[in-house]
């Protein structure tokens, strides 16, 4: 009998899941329980070549578990829920206090609800996640896999913020670092491909949300993303880095409060608050038109990722190994891939090797590869991420220590 494993990434009214096999990676099925709380709450379950679906009522993530427990026993994807050996859950915000995934203890869990001040929009759903497989599956060993905790061999030089020390001490203000999952799992990847454990990488991670991360000695060492993730690059509706001072400036100009600021940085801005589009492909769009604004978003867009990587490439000496570009706009852009490649070119001595960049990404004939010249001073990868194998890895190594 194979081994079963869940991932869950629990939403404040949604709550998504996929099941493993394992050791062997495979999907077994994938589903989404949506508005839950509401009356119109749906959810869809794919299995094999069919998809089960319906609308029904879902008070709350519980009721969404057993529904999921029901399905998953009548459409026969289990035979019995002892085959479920263990729980992996996508959580938020580590803080300080974890560096690594672990079992949901008591304690854990607690921990988790004290950080939601870090990570006020996402722990309440994934607290309500954890709770709702522990309600329906009593005794199956649960792991949260934080987003954080990849960076936490950052150096203190990396995280502190300069503002009032006491910041820091009382508050735990610093730079955390997201995404970590996603660097993670392709720092393990680049150790297999390029057989070397202490790698120097530069990751960059451009989909709506975007992070680029330094690794050095197969280790994070500095991170775009702070204290929460709206910190460092240009995104899809979020600003990244800027003058802190514009707050007060535009609380006294426009009239707006903090949290009417805060949102507007988080949902406005990046691409959006540029050319009114989020999502890449508009932009795109925009662009093709002849659209002005479209044009700007881009390029100031494309300068964030540029000052990262330069950054980067100084804080390792420049002795990288490799870089590599992945989620959803770098997998799948063959402009921006080259546009990139293209202005870094003339210092960091690499070039783009144009057949290759344009066989990779949606619709086209490879996911992944090398797309720099031989004569380029370091390659660079077009790798997709997995965020979700390398929750349900961490689950399953630890469930198998436990
Ligand atoms: P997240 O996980 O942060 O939601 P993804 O990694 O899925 O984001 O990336 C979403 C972004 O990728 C969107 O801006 C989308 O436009 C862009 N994207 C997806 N497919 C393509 C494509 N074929 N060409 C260009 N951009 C794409």
């Amino acid at each position: 009998m194979k081994e079963k494993y869940l991932v869950i990434n629990g939403g404040s009214s949604s709550l998504k899941f996929s099941l493993y096999s394992m050791p062997e990676e495979e999907i077994i099925a994938k589903g989404y329980f949506e508005k839950i709380g509401a009356d119109d709450s749906f959810w869809s379950i794919n299995y094999k070549d069919e998809v089960f679906k319906n609308e029904e009522k879902l008070n709350d993530h519980s009721t969404a578990v057993s529904v999921m427990i029901r399905e998953l026993l009548n459409n026969k994807i289990i035979n019995d829920l002892s085959e479920i050996k263990g729980v992996g859950h996508r959580v938020l915000h580590g803080g300080e206090l974890y560096s690594e995934s672990v079992l949901i203890t008591d304690k854990v869990l607690n921990d988790i609800v004290d950080l939601t001040n870090l990570g006020p929009l996402h722990h309440p759903g994934e607290i309500a996640g954890i709770k709702a497989m522990q309600e329906n599956l009593p005794g199956v060993p649960e792991v949260a896999v934080f987003d954080t905790a990849f960076h936490g061999t950052m150096p203190e030089s990396n995280y502190i913020y300069a503002v009032p020390y006491e910041w820091y001490t009382k508050y735990k203000v610093r730079r955390y670092g997201f995404h970590g999952t996603s660097h993670k799992y392709i720092t393990s990847y680049m150790q297999k491909k390029l057989n070397k454990k202490d790698v120097n990488l530069i990751i960059c991670h451009v989909g709506s949300g975007a992070s680029i991360t330094c690794v050095k000695e197969g280790k994070s060492y500095d991170t775009s993303m702070g204290l929460t993730p709206l910190d460092g690059l240009v995104m899809g509706t979020r600003s990244g880095s800027i003058d802190p001072s514009i707050i007060k400036f535009i609380s006294n100009e426009a009239g707006l409060s903090v949290d009417e600021i805060d949102n507007a940085l988080n949902k406005n801005s990046g691409l959006k608050g540029i050319c009114g589009k989020n999502d890449f492909r508009d932009v795109l769009k925009l662009i093709e038109s002849g659209d002005k604004l479209g044009k700007l978003a881009y390029l100031v867009f494309m300068d964030s990722i540029i000052k990262h990587i330069a950054e980067y490439y100084f804080e390792l000496e420049g002795k990288v190994d490799a870089m590599i570009f992945t989620a959803g706009v770098l997998e799948n852009n063959v402009m921006l891939r080259k546009d990139i490649i293209d202005n870094i070119s003339g210092a960091m001595h690499v070039y783009v090797n144009e057949g290759e960049n344009e066989k990779i990404g949606y619709g086209r004939e490879l996911k992944e590869g090398l797309i720099t010249t031989e004569e380029s001073s370091l390659p660079i990868y077009v790798i997709p991420t997995n965020e979700e194998v390398m929750i349900v890895r961490d689950c399953y190594e630890i469930v198998k220590r436990a």
